[in-house]
């Protein structure tokens, strides 16, 4: 075990004491201490906004037809939850709550409403922009956060199904979004600097479902589309990735019609951070008493 190695004493502290455990895998309480750490870094991320950036905030839900239309169904339907909900008469509904539907559980009567639960912040935000006509080559800013859902039972620390995501995205010409991309890779390293954990920023690509996925995840790390900032949680062989910087090219652009002044196809950008995923991190490598924590990690929190 080298030195750096996360104590199991300290991974099980976080996990039953600075986190709440709930009967569900992969759902947790947020203890008072590990909210304090978000709000800090939450001040932190903001401390970073563009000028001009909008601010959006969104409930965990998000209408289904835009998820379709975004393609999520392609890439990742392992991994999406959709909102379902009893629906027929009060005589049927109250027949099936009570068991009373002959051979039916009530989970039978389910059916998909017009809602599935938001898989990541930055989905929300290109229909919203398309609507509004053509962006600027200059390229426009949003900062978008959202609690988001995915279908990823683990006991692993930091691999949870309801998670915060804050994200900055950039919608613009192709060398705009790239330049953000590029520009929000550097900062991060110095984001992560000031919190004083020990990262890597590596090219990563996504959990692209089945046999096909595989051909994608290797097109998107050779095209350099993806990269991680990961930080040592579980163990240093298999660090957790807590900030993603994603380059899309024109993918949301076409699918949504996303123009710039010019005529030409919109590229995208975003850069996603973990929020709960951070802030374990930082109880990882700091410890479980934040006024214990090195005086400039806390000067960075304002915590
Ligand atoms: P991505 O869209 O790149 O997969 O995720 C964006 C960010 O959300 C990641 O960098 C990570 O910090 C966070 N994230 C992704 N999956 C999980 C998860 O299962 N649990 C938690 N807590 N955060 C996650
Ligand atoms: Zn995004």
């Amino acid at each position: 075990m080298s030195t750096t190695q996360v104590s199991t004493e300290r991974l099980e502290a976080i996990t039953s004491s600075i986190l709440q455990p709930t009967a569900a895998n992969g759902v947790q309480g947020r203890t008072a201490p590990f909210e304090e750490v978000i709000g800090g870094l939450t001040a932190l991320i903001t401390s970073h906004r563009a000028p001009g950036t909008e601010v959006l905030r969104f409930p965990p839900v998000m209408s289904r037809a835009l998820l379709e239309k975004s393609g999520y169904l392609k890439s990742f339907p392992h991994l999406l939850g959709c909102v379902s909900s009893l629906t027929g008469t009060e005589a049927s509904i109250r027949a099936l709550v009570e068991g009373r539907a002959a051979g039916q559980d009530w989970v039978d009567g389910l059916a998909a409403t017009d809602l599935v639960l938001t898989p990541a912040a930055c989905y929300q935000v290109y229909p919203i922009i398309a609507a509004r006509g053509d962006v600027p080559r200059s390229g426009v800013l949003v900062d978008v956060e959202s609690y988001c859902f995915r279908r990823e039972a683990s006991s692993e620390l930091g691999r949870m199904q309801a998670f915060r995501m804050r994200e900055y995205v950039c919608i613009g010409a192709p060398d705009t979004a790239l330049a953000f991309r590029e520009n929000w890779k550097a900062r991060a390293e110095e984001l992560a600097t000031q919190l004083g954990v020990p990262f890597t920023l590596v090219p990563a690509s996504d959990p692209f479902f089945g046999r096909a996925g595989k051909l994608m995840a290797v097109n998107q790390v050779e095209q350099a589309l993806k990269f991680e900032l990961l930080i040592p949680v579980n163990s240093e062989e298999a660090p957790t990735a807590c900030m993603s910087f994603n380059y899309h090219q024109d993918h949301f652009g076409n699918t949504w019609g996303l123009r710039t002044d010019d005529g030409a196809v919109a590229h995208t950008a975003c850069a996603a951070f973990g929020l709960d995923r951070l802030t374990i991190a930082l109880f990882a490598t700091h410890g479980l008493d934040v006024d214990a924590w090195p005086p400039s990690v806390r000067e960075a929190l304002c915590i």
